[in-house]
C-alpha cells in the first residue's frame, strides 16, 4: 500500500467501517510508515477532541 491509499483509508475509517482487508492493509503499512503513523494519530486526537466538544454542547443547554 502507498501513503496515498493508507492516509485516505484513515480519513474514510472516521466516516465508515472498513473492511477486514483494508484494515489489516493499513495496519501494516503504518508499522512500517512514521508518517502515515503520525497521520493518523492526529486524526485520532482531532475526532476525539471534536466528540468531546460535541458531548459538551449536548450536556450544556445554557451555553448559547
Ligand atoms: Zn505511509
Amino acid at each position: 500500500m502507498i501513503c496515498e491509499n493508507a492516509t485516505k483509508l484513515a480519513s474514510d475509517a472516521l466516516d465508515r467501517r472498513l473492511s477486514i482487508g483494508e484494515t489489516v492493509g493499513l495496519k501494516l503499512h503504518l508499522i512500517g510508515c512514521g508518517a502515515c503513523s503520525g497521520f493518523v494519530r492526529q486524526i485520532n486526537v482531532m475526532r476525539t477532541v471534536t466528540r468531546r466538544y460535541v458531548a459538551t454542547d449536548a450536556t450544556d443547554p445554557n451555553e448559547t
